[in-house]
C-alpha cells in the first residue's frame, strides 16, 4: 500500500466541507469589495521567488520545493501567492485595462518545513492583492477587508497588529543604523543571522531567535514626514471603519518587497502555530519584477489554521430532506424519477438501493437524517402517488399525487 508523502495530507468531509464553506465565504466578500479571480499556476520558474520573495528569506532559502525539470529548467512549486499575482499582472498588461486592480486567489501553496499541527508542507491560502492604488484607504480598505473576513467566518480571539517599515528611502536609513548595531555585537547573534548581517541585515528582525531581542534593544526605526503621513491616515481610516487593531513597532515580515505598512493577524488558540494572516504593502515590487510602477498591498490567510479554529462550530446539517424508497418490485423506475424531480426542484434527496428490502430501505432512511420518505409501494405505483412518511416525528403518512411531491414537501418543510 502506498501511503501520502509527510506534510501532504488528504482533506476528508467533514473537513472538506468545512474548507468549501471557508472558500465560500471569502468569495462572498471578496465580491463584496471588488475583487476578481486570478488562478495562478503552481509551478513557476525558481526565479521568480527569489528575485521576489527574496532569496536570504527563509522560504526561499530553506523552504522552497525547487528542482530542475525534465527539460533542465530550474523550477520550483510556489511557496506563496503574491509573486505569481505580480508576474501575471505584468505578463497580460493588466494595469492597462482600466479595470481595477483588485485580485484574489485560493490555492495551496508548498513549503518543505517540518510539519507539525498547523504546519503542512501543503496548505491551502486566501489571498487578497490590491495593485495600482497608493492611496492610504487602499490600505485600511484591505485590512478591513480581511477582519471582515474574519468576522463573517466566527474566528475568535484574534487580534490585528500593524507597522510601517517606510519607503525605500527610509528602509536605506534604518538598514544603514542597524547594520552598525549588528556588527557590533555580531558574536551575541545566532549561526544564521551572522551569515546574514551583510546580506540582509533587516532579516534579523524576523529571526524566531534573535527578532525579539532585536525589537527591544535595537535602533527604533523613524518614518519620512511622507511615510509619517501615509501611516496616520491609514490609522484614520481604520479607526473610520471600526476595525480594532494595535500598533507593534516591532513588527517585521519575513519577505523581501515589503514596504510601507504591515500587519499580521494571530490568535491564542492555535499554540505555537499562531499565526493566522500576514500581509503588507509592497510599493516596489512590480517595478522591480520589469513591470510598471504600480504601488500595492495583499495580503493571506492560512485556511487550514482557520479550519482548526472553526473545527469544532456547529457545522450546517447538510443531510438531505428526503429519501426515496421503492417498497415494489417494479417500483424503482418511478422512485428513480421521483427522486430525479426532487433534485430538480431544488430538494436534496438521496436513496441506498431500490432492489433491496423495504425495511433495509427505511433503515438507511433513517440513518441518513433525512426529514421524510417517500415511499413507492405497490398500491401507490397504481395510483399514480407516493407515501409521505415524517421520519423525525410520529405522526399520519400521507399520500400524495407523485407530481405533487416537491411542492407538498417544499410546505412541510417550511412548517
Ligand atoms: P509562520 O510564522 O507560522 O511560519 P509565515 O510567516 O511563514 O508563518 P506567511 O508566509 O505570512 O506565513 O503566510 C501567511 C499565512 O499562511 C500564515 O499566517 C499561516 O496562517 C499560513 N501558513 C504559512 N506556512 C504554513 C504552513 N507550512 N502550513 C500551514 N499554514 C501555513
Ligand atoms: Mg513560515
Amino acid at each position: 500500500m502506498i501511503n501520502s508523502l509527510r506534510g501532504f495530507r488528504d482533506l476528508l468531509p467533514p473537513e472538506s466541507d468545512l474548507f468549501a464553506r471557508i472558500e465560500a465565504a471569502a468569495r462572498e466578500v471578496f465580491g463584496l469589495y471588488g475583487y476578481q479571480e486570478i488562478r495562478i499556476p503552481a509551478l513557476e520558474k525558481k526565479e521568480l521567488f527569489v528575485k521576489s520573495t527574496g532569496d536570504t528569506t527563509d522560504i526561499v532559502e530553506k523552504e522552497m520545493y525547487a528542482f530542475t525539470d525534465g527539460g533542465g529548467r530550474e523550477v520550483a512549486m510556489r511557496p506563496e501567492g503574491t509573486p505569481g499575482i505580480v508576474r501575471a499582472y505584468i505578463e497580460h498588461n493588466l494595469g492597462q485595462t482600466g479595470r481595477s486592480g483588485k485580485y484574489f486567489y485560493i490555492g495551496t501553496m508548498f513549503r518543505a518545513e517540518r510539519p507539525q499541527a498547523g504546519r503542512y508542507r501543503e496548505f491551502t491560502q486566501i489571498g487578497a492583492e490590491h495593485i495600482g492604488n497608493p492611496s492610504p484607504a487602499a490600505d485600511a480598505e484591505s485590512i478591513s477587508m480581511l477582519i471582515r473576513l474574519l468576522e463573517k467566518l466566527g474566528v475568535e480571539g484574534c487580534s490585528a497588529e500593524i507597522n510601517s517599515l517606510g519607503c525605500a528611502e527610509c528602509r536605506k536609513a534604518y538598514r544603514e543604523i542597524l547594520l552598525a548595531f549588528l556588527r557590533a555585537r555580531a558574536e551575541k547573534l545566532c549561526e544564521p543571522c551572522r551569515g546574514r548581517i551583510e546580506r540582509n541585515p533587516l532579516r534579523a528582525l524576523d529571526c524566531k531567535i534573535d527578532g525579539p531581542a532585536l525589537a527591544e534593544a535595537g535602533p527604533k526605526r523613524s518614518l519620512c514626514p511622507s511615510c509619517t503621513e501615509h501611516f496616520d491616515r491609514t490609522q484614520h481610516l481604520l479607526a473610520a471603519a471600526g476595525v480594532s487593531y494595535k500598533v507593534n513597532p516591532g513588527l517585521v515580515r519575513g519577505l523581501d518587497y515589503y514596504t510601507g505598512t504591515v500587519f499580521e493577524v494571530r490568535t491564542t488558540a492555535l499554540g505555537s502555530q499562531d499565526a493566522l494572516c500576514g500581509g503588507g504593502r509592497y510599493d516596489d515590487l512590480v517595478k522591480s519584477m520589469g513591470g510598471p510602477v504600480a504601488p500595492a498591498i495583499g495580503w493571506a490567510i492560512g485556511e487550514d489554521r482557520v479550519a482548526m479554529l472553526l473545527k469544532d462550530k456547529p457545522a450546517p446539517d447538510n443531510a438531505p430532506r428526503t429519501f426515496i424508497v421503492a417498497a415494489a418490485k417494479e417500483a424503482g423506475d418511478k422512485a428513480f424519477a421521483l427522486l430525479t424531480s426532487m433534485r430538480a426542484a431544488g430538494i436534496s434527496s438521496d436513496f441506498s438501493n431500490f432492489e433491496l428490502s423495504l425495511k433495509s430501505q427505511m433503515r438507511s432512511a433513517d440513518k441518513s437524517g433525512a426529514a421524510f420518505a417517500l415511499i413507492i409501494g405497490e398500491d401507490e405505483l397504481k395510483a399514480g402517488t407516493c407515501a409521505v412518511k415524517s421520519l423525525k416525528e410520529h405522526g399520519d403518512q400521507q399520500t400524495i399525487p407523485l407530481p405533487d411531491a416537491p411542492s407538498h414537501i417544499k410546505q412541510l418543510l417550511k412548517g
